[in-house]
């Protein structure tokens, strides 16, 4: 069995700032803070992990318990109002998800730093939902690594089966590293060529077409 693990942001969609835009409403609103997500890094980042980093750096201090559910619930309510009109989808991921998902030997799930349900409404809306059958998220951990793991514990796959973590930043790449998985980067997200390489990334691509090809000739029988 080989079991892919996509992230989704700068991987299969792109959501044309909706998080950054859902989350600097939410600081507006409950905290008067304008502009408090400008020059937050969000490229590879768990919701919780980015949602703290707002607070330390909007208000100067550690979030209290329960706050960042609470700031996430508000945000998941923007980002479902914007999403429609923002969101893209990325050149061939319907059609690659649909090829790996036929084959016998491939599962197909996503590791991702949103929560759940972020994750849920951004691959609703891009009409991708439906190729995966499970996933570790950015409620699952703040911690990618972490995530992954969970991801990889969920899709049931073995000791001898393989494990592909498929994403656009270096923090895809550690995180796969870190679970003993393979990585393919692509480059349209967040970081380029030479820096995906650098992170360790077993390929780069420019897109998700070559992932078939490259699926056949590294794991053919
Ligand atoms: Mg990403």
């Amino acid at each position: 069995m080989i079991a892919y693990l996509f992230d989704i942001d700068g991987t299969l969609v792109r959501a044309g700032g909706a998080g950054a835009r859902a989350l600097a409403a939410v600081m507006r609103e409950r905290y008067g803070v304008e502009d408090a997500a400008r020059g937050v890094a969000f490229g590879g980042r768990t919701d919780g992990w980015i949602v703290r980093q707002l607070i330390l750096r909007a208000l100067d201090r550690e979030p209290r318990p329960g706050e960042i559910d609470a700031i996430l619930d508000d945000y998941l309510a923007h980002l479902g109002r914007d999403l429609p009109t923002s969101l893209r989808v990325l050149p061939d991921a319907d059609r690659v998800l649909a090829w790996l998902g036929a084959r016998p030997e491939v599962r197909l799930g996503v590791a991702t730093g949103n929560v759940a349900a972020g994750a849920r409404a951004k691959l609703e809306t891009a009409g991708l939902a439906h190729h995966f059958g499970f996933g570790g998220y950015g409620c699952d951990s703040t911690d990618r690594a972490e995530l992954v793991a969970v991801a990889i514990t969920k899709s049931g796959i073995g000791a001898g089966d393989t494990a592909v973590v498929v994403g656009d930043t270096v923090h895809d790449v550690a995180a796969a590293r870190a679970c003993g998985a393979r990585v393919v980067a692509v480059t349209t997200g967040a970081d380029d060529r030479a820096t995906l390489e650098a992170a360790g990334a077993d390929v780069v691509f420019d897109g998700l077409a070559p992932l078939c090809a490259w699926h056949q000739a590294t794991f053919a029988a």
